[in-house]
């Protein structure tokens, strides 16, 4: 609006933003910066404006890309060896949709490599720090974006939520974070690690900002068969009168700063009219598990497309055509990239098959309809995002199933295809920030998102 009005150039917004990440490199939050098209396309903008032409929504607006995003701009990386040095020849539906509303894009933020982890210390370019702690994770996969939008820098980021990802990273950084409803938005051009639970989603400070780039960037594509049909636009919205508890959810491994944000909001909600009421949700417990089956299975799929020919790196190393393969895949590959592809062939193999991936797919039925029961009972449930606000660096990086654990309360969500929102939710003593998630049922994300404004609190940023 303000550059729409004059009040202030774009080319004078991407500066300050490119100023601001320049300003913060020792956080490591982006893979590379879109200098020279940022200020070009800023310029185009202006010069729009003088002219009096018409200009889009997000005029001049700088913004983060997750680099697992495709765009014609620049390497996309998804922060790993293996895709370097690889340029998209096209531009994935979000970037398009983004960029033709005039959004900007000043850089590509960092990441777990192939967005596996929680932690943003899978990536091959080190790890992305805590806009609060220099010795603290951003969270992850996304962290490079979450703390772009903490620290300012950008207005908004987009993310990828297959088991967290977005949500989790919010909530280490005190911003919002949605993962819509499964097939919202378009998956096309987004590097994929599991099909069937990959969401893409957005960093904001806002939830009317969030309310906006839905509006934007939701929508069936022709060229991703699991878009939803439209509804983002025309969603019917009540007011929520009963909201939920997970009984399961409370337990001794929950840290207290996190049980008493929860309590607070079960306060304020109820100071408000809304009925709480406590869900029994016991198949929640094997979800972590029936996670580490079926994302796997998928990321060895989707990571096989990998093979020193068709992408980015090439071992120099190889002799035949075997050695292409093998070698580049060893290099190219993070620790994490490996183990995934390991578990997931061998949860594929004839002989486990059955006992691994199918009973998982089984659970995962159990788990959706968990969630349609609970969602009889109440409009909202709200839980938190993770055990524990923003983890030391390098505290679990060696461990991979306390990294696992970190996944506990997000990943039900995805194999759900249910909405969730983090929120901020105040801070610890030491100015860590705490987060908190509402969930809701498929397809009321607009809903979902006009209850979490209703939520909001003065101590909550
Ligand atoms: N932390 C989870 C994992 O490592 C989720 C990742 C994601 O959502 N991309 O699988």
């Amino acid at each position: 609006m303000r550059i729409a009005s004059k009040e202030i150039s774009a080319v004078s917004l991407v500066k300050e933003a490119l100023g601001k990440a320049k300003k913060y490199e020792d956080k490591n939050i982006f893979v590379s910066l879109n200098e020279e098209n940022a200020l070009r396309k800023a310029k185009e903008i202006d010069e729009k404006i003088a002219r009096g032409e018409k200009v889009g929504r997000l005029a001049g607006v700088p913004y983060a890309l997750k680099d697992n995003f495709l765009s014609k701009e620049g390497m996309t990386t998804a922060s790993s060896h293996i895709l370097e040095p690889f340029e998209s020849p096209i531009d994935s539906t979000t970037v398009k949709k983004l960029e033709s509303e005039g959004a900007i894009m000043i850089g590509r933020t960092n990441l777990d490599s192939f967005a596996h982890g929680s932690s943003t210390e899978n990536s091959y370019f080190g790890v992305t720090k805590n806009a609060r702690s220099d010795e603290r994770v951003a969270g992850g996969s996304s962290g490079g974006s979450a703390v772009a939008v903490a620290l300012d820098i950008v207005e908004f980021a987009t993310g990828t939520d297959t088991g967290g990802s977005i949500r989790q990273p919010a909530s280490f950084n005190g911003v919002y974070g949605f993962k819509p409803t499964y097939g919202t938005i378009s998956r096309y051009g987004v590097v994929a690690m599991a099909s069937s639970t990959d969401c893409i989603g957005f960093f904001t400070k806002s939830t009317e900002d969030m309310d906006l780039l839905m509006e934007i960037c939701s929508g069936q594509d022709e060229n991703d068969l699991t878009t939803l049909p439209d509804y983002y636009l025309d969603s019917k919205i009540k007011p929520a009168k009963k909201v939920g508890i997970i009984k399961d959810f409370d337990n001794d491994k929950v840290d207290e700063n996190i049980k008493n944000a929860l309590k607070e909001k079960v306060e304020f909600l109820k100071k408000k009219g809304v009925e709480i009421v406590e869900l029994n949700m016991p198949t929640l417990k094997y979800a972590l598990a029936v996670y580490y089956i079926i994302v796997p299975a998928e990321v060895a799929s989707n990571l096989s497309r990998y093979d020193g020919i068709r992408y980015g790196f090439r071992s120099s190393e190889a002799k035949d055509l075997d050695e292409i393969y093998s070698k580049t895949r060893n290099e190219g590959f993070m620790t994490e990239n490996k183990r995934r592809i390991m578990i997931g062939n061998f949860v594929l193999s004839s002989g486990f098959y059955d006992a691994y991936y199918l009973k998982a797919e089984k659970a995962r039925t159990k788990i959706i309809e968990e969630y349609e029961n609970a969602f009889k009972q109440v409009d909202f449930i709200i839980t938190p995002v993770s055990p524990n606000p923003a983890f030391k660096i390098g505290e679990k990086v060696n461990d991979p199933v306390s990294m696992y654990l970190e996944d506990v309360m997000s990943v039900p969500i995805n194999l759900a295809g249910v909405p969730s929102l983090a929120i901020p939710a105040g801070k610890t003593k030491e100015g860590l920030s705490l987060g908190l998630q509402i969930v809701g049922p498929r397809r009321s994300d607009k809903a979902l998102l006009k209850f979490a404004n209703e939520l909001k609190e003065e101590s909550d940023a």
